[in-house]
């Protein structure tokens, strides 16, 4: 059985990917230090599955794993996620986000099999702002991030380039849009609001709710990500995207209407609440995803509602996960420390 990496193999979108490379027979090693967005709720017990509980800048410990593993590639997001925090404390930020890459591009110069592949995954949120009505950016927009989150992505993905070109190392990149979906952590917007339903809250949303974001369900982007890892070209960068972009008060009003169409009880607090913008806050992301549906041959298979009615399900059915998180880890409104 061939082995992969996953760094972050225990957050959100890292538990849906390892979810999807052991159904495709691949076995899967996690590397992963357990941050307070890692999901723990989930236990394994796969046969092709291990997990070591390290920090993506243990250069000696990983390099051991890659000597005795032997893999094939390297998918990495170990990331700090959320832009919030990002604007409270950037220097977790630059230490994972930038200096952890850096690191795993050294472990790549240094292993002697340069036949790793890395699959890094990346943001649309690199390209900052995307202003100009139905303009979509593509893989060639110029980098313009607006916080420091967007900044550290945008940071890794140069550095990966470089050593793409300057060491030849068989590295490709995958900016992709907004995710949800299961095991997602209550901090970020589309489980916030599901969480808050549940418990009869207020659903806050920044300034008045005009930012917009284009959403993909989380199976879309771990199959993308797959196919760049089978099929993708070395060097180059993909750009993941449903096409389906929402503003945030409509994307609210959405998960409310499906919730009533579920008969899920919506007690007298659950409102529209509009609380203090984020400092910084791009007003719009949009991709234009054509070079992987047409290079690739991938494309984005679930609609937004059904996705979304799938995600209210499994909340629904996994208040256990809810439950299983510390309050005090998603509660306080962040980012407005400036
Ligand atoms: P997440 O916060 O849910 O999970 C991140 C995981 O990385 C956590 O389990 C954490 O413990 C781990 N981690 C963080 N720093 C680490 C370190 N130094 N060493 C080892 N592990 C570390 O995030 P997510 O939403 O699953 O995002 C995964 C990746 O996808 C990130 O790189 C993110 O930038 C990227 N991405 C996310 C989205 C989205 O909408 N969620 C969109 C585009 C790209």
């Amino acid at each position: 059985m061939k082995k992969v990496i996953v760094t972050g193999g225990s957050g959100f979108i890292g538990t849906n990917l390892v979810n999807y490379l052991i159904k495709k027979n691949l076995y899967v090693i996690n590397l992963d230090k357990l941050t307070y967005s890692s999901n723990t709720y989930y236990k394994r017990n796969e046969k092709n599955y291990k997990f070591y509980k390290v920090d993506i800048n243990n250069q000696k410990k990983i390099l051991n794993i890659i000597k005795t593993n032997k893999p094939i590639a390297i998918f990495n997001l170990a990331a700090e996620t959320h832009v919030d925090r990002s604007i409270d404390s950037p220097k977790k930020f630059v230490y994972s986000n930038i200096v952890g890459v850096f690191n795993i591009l050294e472990i790549l110069r240094k292993t002697k099999n340069r036949n790793i592949k890395l699959i890094h995954v990346s943001t649309d949120e690199v390209y900052g702002d995307i202003i100009k009505k139905n303009y979509r950016s593509d893989e060639n927009y110029p980098y313009r991030p607006s916080s420091p989150y967007s900044a550290s992505k945008a940071s890794a993905d140069h550095l990966i380039r470089s050593y793409i070109r300057t060491y030849k190392l068989k590295a490709m990149i995958s900016n992709c849009c907004n995710n949800y979906g299961p095991y997602q952590f209550p901090e970020k917007l589309i489980p916030k609001i599901i969480l808050n339903i549940f418990n009869n809250r207020p659903l806050p949303i920044y300034a008045k709710g005009q930012n917009s974001r284009e959403w993909i369900y989380v199976k879309d982007h771990c199959e993308a990500i797959y196919k760049i890892f089978l099929k993708g070209k070395i060097g180059e960068s993909y750009n993941v995207g449903s096409g389906k972009n929402l503003k945030n008060i409509d994307l609210v009003k959405i998960i409310l209407k499906i919730c009533k169409n579920k008969n899920i009880y919506l007690g007298s607090k659950v409102k529209i609440k509009f609380v203090k913008d984020r400092p910084g806050h791009d007003l719009r992301y949009a991709l234009n995803s054509k070079k992987i549906k047409k290079k690739l041959n991938w494309k984005n298979k679930t609609h937004i509602i059904e996705g979304l009615s799938e995600t209210i399900k499994w909340y629904v059915n996994n208040r256990k996960f809810l439950s299983s998180i510390s309050k005090k880890n998603y509660d306080k409104r962040l980012g407005l420390k400036i």
